[in-house]
C-alpha cells in the first residue's frame, strides 16, 4: 500500500557561514598583502550566482566571472545596496558592445587575443576607456598571448592607449591539482615573470596587478600568490583534488579545514513497500531480494544528479545511508529506506549531497562514484533548483 505525498522539487542549501569561514582560511594562509579574489563562474560553481553574490562580495576583495552580464549584475547589486565597488574582472569572451558596457561600469576585462583589437573603435566611439589585464598563456594552451606573442600584442595595445588601459597581467596554471610535484607550475611561473616584465616595459604602466594562482596554487605555491589570487572551488569549501589536500598537509604542516557550502536535499514523492522479487527502474537492473521499503525522489539527471550514480550512490535519511536502487532516471531516483525510515513516517527528506547527522555524502565521494571531479558534480546541478541561503 503506497503512501503518497505531494511532489516537491529538490532544493539546495547554501551555508553562508561556511563560505565566510572558507574565505577566512585563505586570508590566514595568504596574509594581508595578497588580495582575495572569488570566482563566480559556472553559476557560482552551481551554488547559485544570485545567492552566492552577497556572500562572496562581503568576503572577497575582487570577483571574477566569465560572462559580461554577470559582471554587470555585480555592479547592479552594488548600486542597489550602496555597497562598495569591488574589482570585477571578466575572464571570458565578450563582444564589442559588451566591452563598451564593461568600460562604462568600470569592470576589467582579460585581454586574451588580438581579435579584441576590434573593440577599440567601439570604445573610442563611446568615449570610454576599458581596463584590461593581459592574459599570458604560460603553458595551459588555452586563451592568452604566449610570451613570444607579447611584443606584437603590446604594440597594438600601445596604439590603443586612449581606449584600453593595461591595469594587470594574469595567467592560469595547467597542472597544479593533479600532481604533488610542482615542476610544470614552476616553469609556468618563470614564464609569467618574463611575461609580466614585458607587459610592464611595453605598457608604460607604473604598477600592474599580477595574478596567476587559483585555489590549489594559492595554498601550495607561496611564490604564485603575487598580488591577488582567484579562488574558485575552495571558496565553496571543496579541495581542488586529493593531491592538493595531501600537499597542503606536507607544506603547511596541517590540513586547513574547508567547510562545504552546499547541501542538496529532496522531499520524497512517495514511500512504499515493494515485495521481494520486485524490480526497480528502467532496465530492471535492480531486483529486491527481500521486501523493501523504497522512497521515490522527484529528481534525476535532469536536475544534475549524474546517471552514473545508478546503483552506486547513497543518499542520507535520518542520518542513515540509503543506497540508490537501479537507474537514475530523468526525473526520479529510487532509494532504499527500509532501515532508515520509521514505520508510518510521512514523507522523508533525503540528503543527496551534504551532511545528515553523523553521515556525509561529499561532492568528492559523488565524483568518485560518477567518475568525474567535484567541480563537475556541483557545477552541473540544475540552475532551475531553488537555492536557500541558511
Ligand atoms: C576557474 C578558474 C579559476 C578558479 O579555479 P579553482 O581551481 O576553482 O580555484 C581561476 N582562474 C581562472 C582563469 C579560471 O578559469
Amino acid at each position: 500500500m503506497g503512501m503518497h505525498f505531494p511532489a516537491e522539487a529538490s532544493w539546495l542549501e547554501i551555508d553562508a557561514s561556511a563560505l565566510a569561514h572558507d574565505a577566512k582560511v585563505f586570508r590566514e594562509v595568504l596574509g594581508s598583502g595578497v588580495r582575495l579574489g572569488g570566482v563566480l563562474k559556472g553559476n557560482a560553481y552551481g551554488h547559485g550566482f544570485a545567492e552566492v553574490l552577497p556572500l562572496a562580495h562581503a568576503a572577497c576583495d575582487a570577483l571574477y566571472v566569465i560572462e559580461a552580464r554577470d559582471a554587470l549584475a555585480i555592479r547592479a547589486f552594488e548600486a542597489r545596496l550602496s555597497a562598495p565597488r569591488r574589482e570585477v574582472l571578466v575572464l571570458g569572451a565578450v563582444n564589442a558592445d559588451e566591452a563598451v558596457e564593461l568600460a562604462r561600469a568600470q569592470v576589467d576585462l582579460a585581454l586574451t587575443d588580438s581579435g579584441q583589437a576590434r573593440f577599440v573603435p567601439a570604445l573610442r566611439a563611446a568615449g570610454v576607456r576599458l581596463r584590461g589585464h593581459v592574459h599570458v598563456d604560460t603553458g595551459l594552451g588555452r586563451e592568452g598571448f604566449s610570451v613570444d606573442e607579447l611584443p606584437s600584442a603590446m604594440s597594438w595595445l600601445a596604439q590603443a592607449r586612449d581606449a584600453i588601459e593595461v591595469a594587470g597581467v594574469l595567467s592560469h596554471f595547467a597542472n597544479t591539482e593533479d600532481v604533488t610535484e610542482q615542476d610544470y607550475a614552476a616553469r609556468q611561473l618563470s614564464a609569467f615573470d618574463e611575461g609580466a616584465r614585458r607587459v610592464r616595459a611595453a605598457s608604460g604602466a607604473g604598477s600592474l596587478v599580477r595574478h596567476i594562482a587559483a585555489s590549489a596554487a594559492a595554498l601550495l605555491l607561496p611564490q604564485a600568490r603575487q598580488d591577488a589570487v582567484r579562488i574558485g572551488i575552495s571558496l565553496y569549501g571543496l579541495w581542488a583534488s586529493s593531491e592538493t589536500r595531501l600537499s597542503a598537509r606536507a607544506l603547511l604542516g596541517r590540513v586547513p579545514e574547508l567547510r562545504p557550502v552546499l547541501s542538496w536535499r529532496c522531499r520524497s514523492q512517495l514511500v512504499k513497500w515493494l515485495p521481494a522479487g520486485s524490480y526497480v527502474g528502467y532496465g530492471c537492473t535492480y531486483r529486491c531480494p527481500v521486501a523493501t521499503r523504497i522512497a521515490v525522489l522527484p529528481m534525476g539527471y535532469y536536475d544534475g544528479y549524474p546517471r552514473l550514480l545508478s546503483s552506486r550512490a547513497h543518499a542520507l535519511v535520518n542520518g542513515q545511508r540509503c543506497p540508490v536502487l537501479g537507474r537514475v532516471m530523468m526525473n526520479h531516483v529510487v532509494i532504499d529506506v527500509t532501515r532508515a525510515a520509521q514505520q508510518g513516517e510521512g514523507p522523508i527528506t533525503a540528503t543527496l549531497l551534504g551532511r545528515d547527522g553523523d553521515e556525509q555524502v561529499s561532492a568528492d565521494q559523488l565524483a568518485v562514484w560518477a567518475q568525474t571531479i567535484n567541480y563537475e558534480i556541483v557545477t552541473r546541478i540544475g540552475a532551475h533548483l531553488r537555492r536557500i541561503v541558511v
